[in-house]
């Protein structure tokens, strides 16, 4: 294994999508999610949560999301990504916390996005989008 260089970013982000998208679409556990989160370079991890903070903002999740996925999480209310993303609006500072929270921030957000990634999938998704990260099962074998 070598560490990752920044010319691995892209490839970096498009590992992250899919794990994300993966465990929000139910074809990953969390757990499985956050043990290839945890096997990543601290630097990685840091990328990979800065990414998922993206998703997680496209997903205009609400406060009433953050404590659903919190509670789905597994991770204490009173831990530091569990307050900042049950915040109204929520706080998205998640990679400047100190990296012994960075497997705690991931937990949760993935968390969090599944359940408003889910609603979005059921609601405005239904009968079909042009989202490629929701058609993940099919992109290879249909089309
Ligand atoms: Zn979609």
């Amino acid at each position: 294994m070598t560490e990752a260089s920044s010319a691995d970013g892209y490839s970096m982000r498009r590992e992250t999508e899919r794990v994300v998208n993966e465990v929000a679409q139910g074809l990953r556990t969390l757990d499985g999610g956050v043990d290839w989160f945890s096997g990543l370079s601290p630097a990685c991890r840091q990328e990979a949560l800065q990414e998922v903070t993206g998703y997680a903002m496209q997903a205009h999740i609400t406060a009433a999301d953050g404590r659903a996925g919190v509670a789905r999480s597994g991770v204490k209310p009173t831990a530091n990504p569990a307050v900042m993303i049950c915040m109204d609006p929520p706080r998205y500072g998640f990679s400047g916390l100190p990296a012994a929270e960075h497997v705690t921030a991931f937990r949760v957000l993935v968390s969090v996005f599944t359940v408003a990634d889910t609603r979005r999938r059921e609601t405005y998704c239904e009968g079909g989008c042009g989202h490629h990260w929701h058609n993940l099962a099919t992109t290879t074998e249909q089309q």
